[in-house]
């Protein structure tokens, strides 16, 4: 699924910093954001790199029972936001989902918290019982990955269900009273024309969704997708196409009231996700599941990216912690620029020195590095803030190496 952050942020710094040391994270405060990943799909999709195993009769429900047992160690009490992410939520069936969100509720009070409660879902597990039973649990706002309209591209992507079901899938949903439902997009894909992504574009904003998050299709290391692309089964799109879908998307979607309020992610007034603008805020967060990922304080950690460690780890300790590091101020201030910078509203460069306690020579070298790029034309001052200028809107992962090799390099 593409509307969950916690890879995206979570992943980055270990990447570029090699393998961390394991250290036990701090215990969150109360009112922190709670992530759960549910990692069953129904089969793997040939572009993700997400943590997710198709499902092939593994005991969900003891998985469930070890999530909650994390969740007893790990989880906040009272998040302010909770976000059920895979993977595919939706693939539980309903006393599945009932074990699981009441059992969450018995360890962090969430109903009585959270100002917003998401729960990723795919069109073949998700109907009006489903759906129904989604809202009575306390889940108003869901994510539908629809991805494609285009039933070739489904199958080319190793998706289960058509654009029929997608669509579907969404009119139940709205049918059982769910109010709050973002749609999910791939554009970019081989033998797409900017032609056709607006047609579909212009199909799906007739839906009237509250929230859109489109994705350009990125070929990922360790993806099937990837091998198909390094073997020539594949072509990636002209980067003057992706271009114009980029601005297309925009274009449109703004026509119809949704405002890119993040480089991929387009709300109505009021519809923004929140947990994930925590996420791009450089906020604190707490993931629970295999593969996830958390933030509290200046520590991040994340459990195994693979099912029986997670689970032999949550027997033996009651959390899975697998890995865990403390970037130092330059990291973490490069850090909170770059996630920042994905957002309309930029980054406040005060703001961002104080969430990573940096010192007087991080904030200059970030500040040095804001000034250069701004004369580069790729960003621009927004009242005290600094945001990426319509030239690098679409170049904000360029950004994002800048700050995050440059400031590494000044710590140097
Ligand atoms: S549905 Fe597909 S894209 Fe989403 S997490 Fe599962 S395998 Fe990945």
């Amino acid at each position: 699924m593409e509307e969950h952050q916690q890879q995206v942020t979570g992943e980055s710094l270990s990447a570029l910093r090699g393998a961390p040391k394991v250290q036990l994270p701090p215990a969150a405060e109360e009112g922190t954001a709670l992530y759960v990943h549910l990692p069953f799909c129904a089969t793997k999709c040939h572009y993700c790199d997400f943590f997710s195993v198709p499902d092939e009769g593994q005991d969900i429900d003891g998985m469930i029972a070890a999530i909650l047992r994390e969740a007893e160690v790990r989880a906040p009490a009272r998040p302010r936001t909770l976000f059920l992410g895979g993977g595919t939520p939706s693939l539980l069936s309903a006393p599945q989902l009932t074990a699981l969100l009441d059992g969450l509720q018995q360890i962090t009070g969430w109903r009585e918290s959270a100002g917003e409660v998401t729960a990723e879902c795919n069109p073949e597990s998700l109907d009006v019982d489903k759906a129904r039973c989604l809202l009575d649990l306390g889940v108003p706002r869901i994510s539908i990955g629809f991805q494609s309209l285009d039933d070739k591209t489904l199958e080319l992507f190793g998706r289960v269900h058509t654009a029929a079901d997608s669509f579907h899938a969404y009119e139940s949903a709205r049918d059982a009273g769910i109010e709050h439902i973002n749609v999910d997009l791939i554009y970019a894909i081989p033998g797409q024309t900017a032609e056709t992504w607006r047609a579909d574009l212009a199909r799906i904003l007739d839906l009237r969704p509250d929230h859109l998050s489109a994705y350009n299709l990125t070929f990922e290391e360790d993806t099937r997708f990837k091998r198909w692309l390094d073997r020539g089964r594949l072509e990636a799109a002209e980067e003057e196409v992706e271009l114009e879908m980029f601005h297309a998307t925009r274009e449109l979607a703004s026509g119809r009231g949704l405002e890119a309020y993040e480089i991929s992610n387009h709300a109505r007034p009021g519809e923004q996700c929140s947990h994930n603008v925590n996420y791009w805020r450089n906020g604190e967060y707490v993931g629970i599941g295999p593969g996830a990922v958390s933030k509290v304080e200046h520590t991040r950690s994340g459990n195994p990216r693979a099912i029986s460690p997670y689970l032999r780890r949550i027997q033996g300790h009651g959390h899975a912690t697998d890995w865990s590091e403390e970037p130092d101020e330059y990291a973490r201030l490069a850090e909170c620029w770059w996630l920042g910078l994905r957002l309309r509203e930029g980054v406040d460069p005060s703001a961002a020195a104080r969430t990573a306690a940096a010192s007087q020579g991080a904030r200059d070298a970030a500040a040095a590095l804001a000034t250069r790029l701004e004369g580069d034309g790729l960003l621009e001052p927004s009242g005290d803030r600094v945001r990426l200028s319509d030239r690098g809107l679409p170049l904000a992962d360029a950004v994002a190496r800048e700050f995050l090799q440059r400031l590494s390099a000044d710590s140097r």
